[in-house]
């Protein structure tokens, strides 16, 4: 049997009587997009974050895209934003019509605070911070070097994460949530949300996730189109009462990992003090990187890579390098992403530990 760096269908398969049963429900709503669920979804948000305000959208791209436009930035703004991260955040960026300041990160992988405070002008007019990996980034530091440039905390891979007990999504102006197949609050299909204690930015991003629409349907802003579906709504509603549980899972496969493979010439995620890690991904480092995947592989183990190109790296991004890249390169030449999941079977995971011994005694 092969074992995947995730598998969504692992969980679907488990929940669904559930999942039909839920489908059938709201086949016979009459109401498919930004109804009854989605209302009841923005208010569990709203309690699992602490928080006032929380939008359903249709992903993790559409809610960088409407914080960004929330914030009304002229069209030579910069943002900046770290070079380890999925695409999206740079799409979105340029998507806005602003410019992309894309900078190097510290050894947790996430934009590193020293670099941010070199990097800051008077044309940077928003930060975004990701938590890659479900890794807290080093927001305090970052707070105090941005002073009153907003920061938007792109959490897609980071829900459940914390720092001090206080979850990350809660530490910027607006973070945003995606809710894509593989991400550790998952639907069957796209979804996001975006978070906020601010009552205008709430109400504005409430206008442009619809065409600018106001109560009576009369545009008053330019909008976007980027609705929750009921039924990704409804399957976000029932599989949120998991996740905390689904997280700690991923912490406890994640801890055999590093406890089996600690010997071994394995970097594993470096994490602050008093963070609780999402384990969204458990990301090692390791030298001739490829080689051991290729092994894998052939062991019919499938790891993955986030990221393998860096975003400076890319033909559409590389003219927004902003910084030395020194740790970015580094990282993703060594970066392995290996199986975690709540539903990784312990067999399964003996196996992928067994192999990777298997393999440094035959290197
Ligand atoms: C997945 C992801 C996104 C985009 O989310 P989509 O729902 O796929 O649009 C944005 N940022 C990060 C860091 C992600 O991992």
């Amino acid at each position: 049997m092969k074992i995947f760096f995730a598998n969504p269908k692992a969980q679907n398969i488990l929940l669904s009587k559930k999942l039909k049963k839920i489908f059938n429900n709201v086949i016979s709503q009459n109401n498919y997009v930004l109804g009854n669920e989605n209302i009841k979804f923005e208010s569990n948000l709203k309690k699992y974050f602490n928080i006032k305000y929380a939008l359903g959208v249709n992903s993790g791209t559409d809610a960088l895209k409407i914080a960004l436009k929330s914030l009304n930035l002229k069209k030579n703004s910069e943002v900046i934003i770290p070079s380890l991260t999925a695409t999206a955040t740079g799409s979105a960026v340029l998507e806005s019509g602003v410019k992309p300041v894309i900078i190097d990160v510290d050894k947790t992988g996430n934009m590193d605070p020293a670099i941010l405070k070199k990097k800051i002008s008077t044309k940077t007019k928003a930060v975004i911070v990701v938590h890659l990996h479900g890794n807290p980034a080093n927001i305090y530091e970052i707070k105090k070097v941005v002073k009153s440039i907003p920061i938007i905390e792109d959490c897609a891979q980071s829900m459940g994460s914390s720092i001090n007990k206080k979850r990350v999504g809660t530490f910027g102006e607006i973070s945003c949530l995606s809710f894509y197949p593989t991400k550790n609050l998952a639907a069957i299909g796209d979804g996001g949300a975006i978070i906020t204690n601010n009552f205008s930015l709430f109400k504005k991003m409430k206008l442009i996730r619809q065409y600018g629409w106001d109560d009576k349907r009369v545009s008053v802003e330019q909008g976007y189109n980027s609705r929750l579906d009921e039924v990704q709504a409804a399957i976000l509603n029932l599989k949120i009462k998991f996740l905390n549980q689904n997280n700690l899972l991923r912490n406890k496969i994640a801890k055999k990992y590093m406890k089996s493979l600690k010997n071994l010439p394995i970097v594993f995620p470096q994490t602050l003090k008093n963070t609780f890690h999402a384990y969204h991904l458990f990301v090692i480092q390791i030298k001739q990187r490829d080689k051991l995947m290729n092994y894998l592989k052939s062991k019919k183990i499938f790891p993955s890579i986030h990221y393998r190109v860096p975003l400076h790296k890319m033909p559409t991004f590389k003219k927004y390098k902003g910084s030395n890249m020194k740790q970015s390169n580094e990282m993703s030449n060594k970066m392995l992403s290996l199986p975690i999941y709540p539903e990784l079977t312990l067999s399964q995971q003996t196996k992928v530990i067994n192999t990777i011994k298997k393999y440094f005694k035959t290197k």
